[in-house]
């Protein structure tokens, strides 16, 4: 049997390692896996070892069941690669470059009777007895592994639900650009009932990090970003134990508001934040400026219009109820979907290259000659 894989990214590799037939990678990149080298900063976050109901947009239970991150692990094991787990359960290589990951698959790859034509696919056609790629190559079975692109999809005459930015850095309506690239540690981000707790950055107009990735992944759930973001910069305290806490710094008797601030946020923050509530530096500190803080502290509010443009997955493409459990298209016979081009989208932390590994293993192992 004759197997084509559309895609040269992590989906594409972990397919042609599992799959026996004669199998040929098209690629419009030079060289395989070149994705997987910008994953995880360069690290490679490989998997995870938790997982729950909101870590994917979609169910895919029974999915991961045919394969989940054990079964990631030992493959990886297997094919020469030393991993470990930190303490949120993100799994990387030991040597913390994702270089090795693909130098192990392409390693394995070339044990195996793999064709690799570096080319754009254009156009595939349905025959009665398989496929044609770019008018010239027939093939048997095909697997689409393109990422969220959608040239082939329109081509094939495949449903699929609109391409829509997750994992990406958020643009507000406020200014942020004096609080430009300024961490805070250990908050709580809300907005359209979704709560992360975690790191933020600012941008010069917007909000990045990983606790604003998960969020953004959860608001594209709903394919809409306009929502009213609140940041709670001091969660351990409540509300009340806040204003007993700066209560208590009145007694020091600061001479103004901008020594009151010092000492509790970065003084770009403690602006930003007497700005928000309409206090003057210069003004002496008093009961009524501590209510307006406590409100800001715990809620300081943006709002959300839109994302950045380097958005590192996509909600969208081609539903799951439109594939089999061996993920082939329920229209069209010996077509095959795998990775993100399937509208499956997860959170920060090796959810999304976990469904690349999963869904390519699901129709590699298919594609088997018997
Ligand atoms: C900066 C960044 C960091 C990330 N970090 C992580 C992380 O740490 N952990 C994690 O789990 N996920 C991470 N992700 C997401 C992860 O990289 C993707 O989910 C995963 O790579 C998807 O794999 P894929 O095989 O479906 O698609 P891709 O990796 O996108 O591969 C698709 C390939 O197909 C090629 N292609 C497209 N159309 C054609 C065509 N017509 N003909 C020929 N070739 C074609 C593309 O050029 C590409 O090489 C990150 C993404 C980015 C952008």
């Amino acid at each position: 049997m004759k197997v084509a894989i559309i895609g040269g990214g992590a989906s594409a590799l972990m397919c042609a390692s599992f799959c026996t037939s004669d199998v040929t990678i098209f690629s419009n990149e030079e060289k395989l896996g070149k994705k997987i080298l910008l994953t995880g900063n360069g690290r490679c976050n490989l998997t995870n070892v938790h997982y729950n109901n909101f870590s994917y947009n979609t169910n895919i239970d029974s999915y991961l069941q045919k394969f989940d991150h054990k079964n990631t692990l030992d493959f990886f094991n297997k094919i020469g690669l030393l991993t470990y787990v930190d303490e949120m359960g993100r799994v990387y290589p030991i040597s913390n470059t994702a270089t090795s990951v693909v130098d192990v698959f392409v390693n394995y790859l070339g044990t195996k009777k793999v064709e690799v034509i570096n080319t754009q696919v254009q156009k595939i056609e349905k025959l009665d007895d398989g496929f044609l790629v770019n008018e010239t190559y027939h093939f048997d079975k095909v697997v689409i592994a393109t990422g969220s692109t959608a040239n082939l999809l329109d081509n094939l005459n495949i449903k699929y639900n609109k391409f829509f930015p997750s994992l990406v850095a958020l643009k507000t309506k406020q200014n942020t650009k004096r609080l430009s690239g300024l961490r805070l540690s250990n908050v709580i981000v809300k907005s359209k009932g979704y709560s992360e707790y975690g790191e933020v950055l600012f941008k010069d107009s917007g909000l990045s990090g990983i606790c604003i990735f998960n969020l953004s992944s959860l608001l594209a759930r709903e394919h809409n970003y306009q929502s009213i973001l609140s940041i709670d910069l001091l969660p351990k305290y409540s509300k009340e134990e806040l204003e007993e806490i700066l209560t208590k710094r009145l007694k020091n008797n600061y001479k103004n508001m901008k020594t009151f601030m010092q000492g509790i946020f970065h003084r770009e923050i403690n602006k930003y934040l007497l700005n928000i509530c309409k206090i003057n530096e210069e003004e002496k500190p008093c009961k009524n400026n501590i209510q307006k803080l406590v409100k800001n502290i715990k809620s300081l509010e943006f709002d959300i219009v839109g994302t950045y443009d380097n958005n590192q997955v996509n909600n969208g493409g081609v539903s799951l109820q439109d594939l089999t459990s061996d993920l082939e298209y329920k229209g069209i016979k010996g077509l095959y979907f795998i990775g993100e081009v399937c509208d499956v989208d997860g959170l920060c932390g090796g959810y999304n290259l976990q469904w690349a590994w999963t869904s390519g293993k699901i129709v590699g192992e298919k594609l088997c000659l018997k």
